[in-house]
């Protein structure tokens, strides 16, 4: 990334260099807010600047933006008069590509800056057309299901938990889990192993569930109450305690055709496997090895670091949002508990209710971005059984905007056309605006 730096407070800088009209992006990094006075258009470092400090608490970045950058070039900066400000700037004509390793995995992605897409960018797709009257999942339909394993029922201004019984579909409910008619994996089968020189195979046993998070057909997450979203999260909750009899239980959600989503009614779905998968096996076996090294768990470091850089998104008193450093979709961006834990299983009542909290602001701000599109998201827990207290649980939110293809079946490398920095820009602005109008 190409990148010009200056220090001094606002008024004692001087003008820049010249980005011939390009939009450039100005952070300012480790400025004290009462500092800032860039609100309105004015005349910085020889050229018209509009700009808005969008976010800026204590010691931390925050930015501006300008546009119509002109001038015949630039002067030297003064030497630094004032050294609370340190300023960073962005020309998009000037960002270079570059290859970035995940945090943790042995996965590198191309950030593709030099062609970087801003959110306007991405189609537009068409919403989906609603048919409430022969989608299963709608209230009335719930014979063209099989029997629920969890229903929660309104009852006494309360909730109260049940399940069908066998024939009978209770009618009324808030939020309805049954087995997929379709299973991936059944529970019904022994489990029994087998090699036969290159053919490794299992039974295919397990668990397949969905779970319909609301009675109404289009209340997604994010875009429902915050009740609801409580309740979905009870659910994931209470469904996990009943299937971590095996190894691991994948909790997830597709959104949209081009995610996956074959019905559009507001679901879940939940695969409990007999082995642990890979993806969460190597989370795991780093988070393992660097805090037995004496290091702090990775998670809590990516934390403590991101936070203060322009990849942060949001935060609450209980979670935060980053979009990560290698991040392998545009626009992904992934949740965390702040306070350490390895599964959904220790979250606490306030904590559970911050969640809520974080999946609304998140994913309304997603669906505001990008005109509600396709996305898949899946929470990393740790594996029900043995101890893991050194893992960190998170989502992990991925939109669909692009294909991919070649490179990346044949190489598990990935090219990634939204910085994450731009990403987290995009969201990170739309929660704002979203908590201005409240
Ligand atoms: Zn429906
Ligand atoms: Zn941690
Ligand atoms: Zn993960």
């Amino acid at each position: 990334m190409n990148r010009l730096t200056l220090s001094g407070s606002p008024k004692s800088l001087y003008s820049a260099k010249c980005f011939n009209r390009l939009p450039i992006v100005v952070m300012l990094d480790s400025v004290k807010p009462a500092a800032l006075s860039f609100n309105k258009t004015e005349t910085i470092l020889g050229a018209r600047v509009r700009s808005s400090v969008l976010w800026g608490r204590g010691p931390v970045w925050s930015k501006i933006r300008a546009w119509g950058v002109r001038g015949p070039g630039f002067k030297s900066p003064r030497p630094h008069q004032e050294s609370d400000l340190h300023i960073i700037f962005e020309g998009r004509k000037h960002m270079s590509n570059e290859i970035r390793k995940d945090y943790l995995l042995n996965r590198w992605v191309i950030i593709a800056s030099e062609r970087a897409k801003r959110p306007t960018d991405f189609p537009h797709r068409p919403q989906e057309k609603i048919d409430t009257e022969s989608c299963p999942f709608c209230p009335g339909n719930e014979q063209m299901t099989p029997p629920a394993v969890l229903l929660y029922l309104p009852s006494d201004g309360g909730i109260r938990k049940e399940k069908d019984a066998d024939g009978d579909r209770a009618q009324n409910w808030l939020v309805r889990c049954f087995s997929n008619l379709y299973p991936a994996l059944s529970p019904r089968k022994p489990i029994s192993l087998a090699r036969n020189g290159l053919h490794e195979r299992m039974d295919g046993v397990g668990a397949h569930e969905v779970l319909v998070e609301s009675p109404r057909h289009d209340e997604h997450l994010g875009l429902g109450k915050r009740e609801q979203t409580l309740l979905v999260v009870h659910a994931y909750i209470d469904r996990l305690k009943a299937l971590s009899r095996w190894e691991y239980v994948c909790i997830f959600r597709n959104h949209g055709k081009e995610a996956g989503a074959s019905l559009s009614h507001a679901h879940s779905q939940i695969i409990a496997t007999p082995m642990v998968p890979s993806l969460i096996s190597d989370e795991l076996t780093a988070c393992t090895t660097q805090t037995k090294e004496g290091d702090k768990c990775p998670y809590c470091r990516i934390i403590e670091s991101e936070r203060n850089t322009p990849r942060f998104i949001y935060e609450n008193p209980s979670f935060i949002a980053l979009a990560p450093w290698a991040s392998v979709y545009p626009f992904e961006f992934w949740l965390l508990p702040k306070r350490h834990q390895h599964t959904l299983l220790q979250l606490r009542e306030k904590e559970k209710r911050d969640l809520a909290q974080a999946i609304n602001d998140c994913m309304s701000s997603l669906a505001n971005v990008l005109s509600a599109p396709p996305y898949s998201f899946g929470f990393h827990i740790s594996p029900s059984r043995g101890r893991h207290e050194y893992y960190h649980w998170h989502l992990e939110v991925y939109p669909k905007l692009t294909i991919q293809a070649g490179f990346e079946n044949n190489t598990g490398m990935f090219i990634n056309v939204a910085p994450p920095e731009l990403a987290a820009e995009s969201l990170r602005e739309s929660i704002e605006e979203a908590k201005k109008k409240i």
